[in-house]
C-alpha cells in the first residue's frame, strides 16, 4: 500500500504574519494525522517563517520552484541546494502555471527534477493536460510527452524518489473536479508509462497525486480510488480548517 500525501499550494499567496498565523491553526488540527505525509509549499518570501512553524510537527515543507544550476548568474533565481538549507523537503516542479505563464518545458522540468534530487530534496513533478487537449481526445498523448520528456528521462534510481501530480489544468482553479473515475484513469495511464519506461515494480511504487479544485466535500470520493496517492491542494489549502478537513479525510 503506498502512502498517501496530501499537499497545499499556496501559489503567490499569504505573508510571513499570514503563514505563522496560519500554522498556529493547522497545527493542532493535524496534530494525530499520521495516515499521510503533509506538506505546504508557502511563497519563498514564507519559507522561513513556515519551515519554524512546522518544526516539530509532520508537516514537510515544499518550495514552489527552483532552478537547476547550483549557483551563479542567474538573478532572481534559487538553487535546490539553497531551499534544502532553508528547510525544505520537497519542491514543485513544472506546475501548469509556470509551464503556461514562466515558459516551463519538459526539457526544464527533467533538469529541475535532476537537480532537485542531487540536493535532497522531493521534487512533486506536476503533470496534467489542457481542456482542448481532453476535448481533442489527446488526453493521453499530452501526458504521454510531459512524462517522457520529464520523469521519464531520470534514472531508475532517481525516479524512485519523485513525487508524481496529475493536474487536468481544466480542473485548477475552476471549482471543475475531475470525477474520480476520469482521474484514476490517467494515473492509471501514467503508471503505465512508467511501467514501459522502468519497471512493473517501479510504476507500482509510484505515487501519484491528483490536483485540480480538491475541497473537503470532493476528497472522500477521490481518495476512494486506489490508484490516487493523495492530492495537491491549491485554493482550500490556504485555510487552516478546510485544509485539514481535507488531510483528515
Ligand atoms: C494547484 O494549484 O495545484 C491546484 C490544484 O489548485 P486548485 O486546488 O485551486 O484547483
Amino acid at each position: 500500500m503506498r502512502r498517501r500525501v496530501i499537499a497545499g499550494n499556496w501559489k503567490m499567496y499569504k505573508t510571513q504574519a499570514e503563514t505563522r498565523a496560519f500554522f498556529a491553526a493547522f497545527a493542532p488540527l493535524v496534530a494525530h494525522s499520521a495516515h499521510c505525509d503533509i506538506v505546504v509549499a508557502p511563497p519563498f518570501t514564507a519559507l522561513a517563517a513556515a519551515v519554524d512553524a512546522a518544526r516539530g510537527t509532520a508537516v514537510g515543507i515544499a518550495a514552489q520552484n527552483v532552478f537547476w544550476e547550483k549557483e551563479g548568474a542567474y538573478t532572481g533565481e534559487l538553487s535546490a541546494g539553497m531551499l534544502a538549507e532553508a528547510g525544505c523537503r520537497y519542491v514543485l516542479i513544472g506546475h501548469s502555471e509556470r509551464r503556461q505563464y514562466f515558459g516551463e518545458t519538459e526539457e526544464s522540468v527533467a533538469k529541475k527534477t535532476r537537480a532537485a534530487l542531487a540536493a535532497g530534496l522531493t521534487p512533486i513533478v506536476c503533470v496534467g493536460e489542457l481542456l482542448a487537449d481532453r476535448e481533442a481526445g489527446k488526453t493521453e498523448e499530452v501526458l504521454g510527452r510531459q512524462f517522457r520528456g520529464g520523469p521519464g528521462s531520470l534514472t531508475a534510481e532517481e525516479f524512485s524518489r519523485i513525487l508524481v501530480a496529475y493536474e487536468p489544468v481544466w480542473a485548477i482553479g475552476t471549482g471543475r473536479t475531475a470525477t474520480p473515475e476520469i482521474a484514476a484513469a490517467a494515473h492509471g495511464f501514467l503508471r503505465k508509462c512508467a511501467a514501459g519506461q522502468f519497471s512493473a515494480a517501479a510504476a507500482s511504487a509510484l505515487r501519484i497525486l491528483y490536483g485540480g479544485s480538491v475541497k473537503p466535500d470532493n476528497i472522500k470520493g477521490l481518495m476512494a480510488q486506489d490508484e490516487l496517492d493523495g492530492a495537491l491542494v491549491g485554493g482550500a489549502s490556504l485555510d487552516a480548517k478546510s485544509f485539514a478537513a481535507i488531510v483528515n479525510f
